[in-house]
C-alpha cells in the first residue's frame, strides 16, 4: 500500500513542487496536505535543521501520520549569518517580503562588492513516527545585488544573485531557480534518502 506522508506547510505551491521532486525520484508517497486543525508550530530552535524537525515532528505527532517539514532562510557574511532562521520576520512582522529585504539591503548599505557573500539555506526533516528522523540541507551561495531586480520569486529573490550569474533568482525562471535552489537541493537529497530506504 502506496504510504501516505504529511507535507507540514499550507502553501500549495510547496505541496505541488514537492510532489514533483519525490515522484520524479521514484518515490512512492502519497503526499497528504496538512489537515486544517493541525497546530501552528513557532519555529523556536537556532538552526534550519533544528526547526525542520522540529514542525516535522509535532505534526506527525498530532497526525499520527510521517511528516515533511522544510525551514528555510537567508544567511549573509557580513551580517554574521543573519537574517537566518529570524528571514521570515527580519523586519519584524512574519511574512513582510518587501520591508525585509528593504531592511537588509539598508543594513548592506556600505558593504561593498567582494563582502556581500550570502547563502541561501533550506534544511528538510522527514519523521517517521517511533521510526525514524532524518534531516538534509541545500545551500545556494551568491551575493547581495544593491538593488532589487526581477519580478518572479518571492522574498529576498529581486537582491541574490547565485554564483555565476549575472541574474538575480527574481529573474530567473522558476525552473531555472529549481534547479540549483537550496530547496531543489534539499527536497532532491530527501528524495533520494527516502528512495534508498
Ligand atoms: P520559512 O517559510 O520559514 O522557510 O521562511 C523562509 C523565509 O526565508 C521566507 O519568508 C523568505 O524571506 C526567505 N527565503 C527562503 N527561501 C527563499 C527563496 O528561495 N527566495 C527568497 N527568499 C527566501
Amino acid at each position: 500500500m502506496t504510504e501516505r506522508v504529511v507535507l507540514a506547510t499550507r502553501n500549495s505551491h510547496k505541496v505541488d513542487e514537492v510532489r514533483r521532486i519525490l515522484s520524479a525520484h521514484g518515490v512512492d508517497i502519497e503526499i497528504v496536505p496538512l489537515p486544517d486543525d493541525a497546530p501552528d508550530v513557532a519555529e523556536t530552535e537556532t538552526t534550519f535543521a533544528g526547526n525542520a524537525l522540529l514542525k516535522a515532528r509535532a505534526i506527525a505527532e498530532a497526525t499520527g501520520l510521517a511528516a515533511i517539514a522544510d525551514d528555510s532562510g537567508l544567511c549573509v557574511d557580513a551580517l554574521n549569518g543573519m537574517p537566518g532562521v529570524l528571514s521570515a520576520r527580519w523586519a519584524g512582522r512574519h511574512g513582510d517580503d518587501v520591508a525585509n529585504l528593504q531592511l537588509v539591503l539598508g543594513q548592506m548599505a556600505d558593504v561593498p562588492d567582494g563582502r556581500r557573500d550570502a547563502q541561501f539555506v533550506c534544511a528538510a526533516a522527514w519523521v517517521v513516527p517511533g521510526e525514524r528522523e532524518q534531516f538534509v540541507e541545500g545551500v545556494l551561495e551568491g551575493t547581495l545585488a544593491h538593488a532589487p531586480r526581477g519580478s518572479n520569486g518571492f522574498g529576498y529573490d529581486p537582491i541574490f544573485v547565485p554564483l555565476g550569474y549575472a541574474l538575480t533568482t527574481a529573474e530567473l525562471r522558476p525552473d531555472e531557480k529549481d534547479a540549483i535552489s537550496h530547496r531543489g537541493q534539499a527536497f532532491r537529497a530527501l528524495a533520494q534518502v527516502m528512495a534508498s530506504r
